[in-house]
């Protein structure tokens, strides 16, 4: 069976020493010496001044959001996971949709500013597929309107924009490190700010919002991670480099294999340094993209439709925002297996399988 995708597994006596360790101590969480360390060593890989690892993804937007002091209205992407949407909503505030770019996949900056109203307090875009967002424009309508910029960064681990991490972009970028991510700590996530005033809201908000042991700095929630967590992600760093070669070379295998046939991709930022997070192909109708499922999984192969439905469909947010692009991409867009064990093989299979349906 090929699933979308498969955790990558560091080896197993790596994970084996980090754990006597712990044992040994008996600091199981609470800031950790792992977690410390964790932090420390993501801070250096992305170079940022700034960062703390969460118990996962969403929490870190919703912390986002209360950090920044957040109300009203956030001008948000509908292509792009649930929890992007359901945090703006969690946290009492609206999700404004604006239609994404039809060759990029992200919010089209282009149509931002006709949704700002008096209501609106900050923009929350998704770097889909780990493609920046165009950040510069973004942060130019930003300032210009006194908005906040959030990212959702969480499948941009890796990738570059204008020669530095993309997640040095935005008032607050976040990250997911959840297992199907191509870096993770099973379950986890981070926030990532160069404000040092931000910094000290995230840190008190992510520990119940304890300032010292018998006092508060205000509202918090329970969103530290912990000693085995932050044992898994040191694993695992120490593979990065490797892994994001292994999806570049299954990605162009994928591209080289599926040229003679009609399909859409997202356009990429021209920029080096792109994380390969996903291999997401569009089709021409819905017809096809079905088809093509129900070929796969003759073979045991299940791809996804990320993301379907567009967000926009949800029985939460306000009905009336049309958002054409978006529901006509989530309608066509599947992504094909990608993960560190897959083996070129086994893509091409997968493209034989894909070519052999779209004939017939
Ligand atoms: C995975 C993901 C999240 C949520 O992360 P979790 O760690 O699973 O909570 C949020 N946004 C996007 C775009 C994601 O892909």
């Amino acid at each position: 069976m090929i699933n979308v995708i498969k955790p990558f597994m560091p080896p197993q006596k790596e994970f084996d020493q980090y754990l006597k360790d712990i044992w040994n101590r008996a600091w199981v969480t609470n800031n950790g010496p792992l977690v410390n360390e964790l932090e420390l060593s993501l801070k250096n890989y992305l170079g940022v001044p700034h960062l703390f690892f969460v118990t996962n993804g969403t929490i870190a937007l919703q912390i986002a959001i209360k950090a920044l002091k957040l109300n009203g209205e956030i001008i948000t992407t509908p292509f792009s996971f649930v929890a992007t949407t359901s945090s703006i909503v969690w946290e009492g505030c609206t999700p404004v949709f604006v239609d994404i770019d039809p060759s990029t996949y992200n919010i089209d900056p282009e149509l931002i500013e006709a949704a700002i109203t008096p209501e609106t307090t900050a923009i929350l875009a998704t770097h889909v597929f780990g493609n920046p967002c165009p950040a510069e424009e973004i942060s130019t309508i930003a300032r210009k309107h006194n908005l906040r910029v959030i990212y959702d960064a969480a499948h941009a681990f890796g990738t570059f924009y204008k020669g530095e991490p993309v997640v040095h972009q935005g008032d607050i970028s976040t990250l997911s490190f959840h297992a199907s991510k191509l870096f993770h700590t099973v379950e986890g996530g981070a926030l990532i700010t160069h404000d040092p005033e931000i910094a000290n809201h995230i840190a008190h908000m992510r520990n119940f919002g304890f300032h010292g042991p018998e006092a508060f700095q205000g509202i918090g929630i329970n969103g530290k991670n912990c000693e085995f967590h932050a044992a898994m992600g040191l694993c695992n760093l120490k593979y990065i480099d490797q892994i994001l070669q292994r999806r570049q070379h299954l990605s162009e295998t994928y591209h080289s294999m599926l040229k003679a046939l009609q399909v859409g991709r997202p356009f990429l930022n021209p920029d080096p340094g792109f994380n390969f997070a996903y291999y997401p192909i569009l089709f021409d109708n819905e017809k096809t993209v079905l088809k093509v499922i129900s070929a796969l999984q003759a073979i045991y192969v299940y791809p996804r439709r990320y993301f379907y439905p567009s967000l926009d469909t949800l029985s939460y947010v306000r009905p009336d925002q049309p958002v054409r692009v978006s529901r006509d991409v989530s309608s066509r867009v599947l992504c094909l297996p990608l993960y560190h064990d897959l083996s070129v093989e086994e893509v091409k299979m997968i493209c034989r399988a894909i070519l052999r349906a779209e004939r017939y």
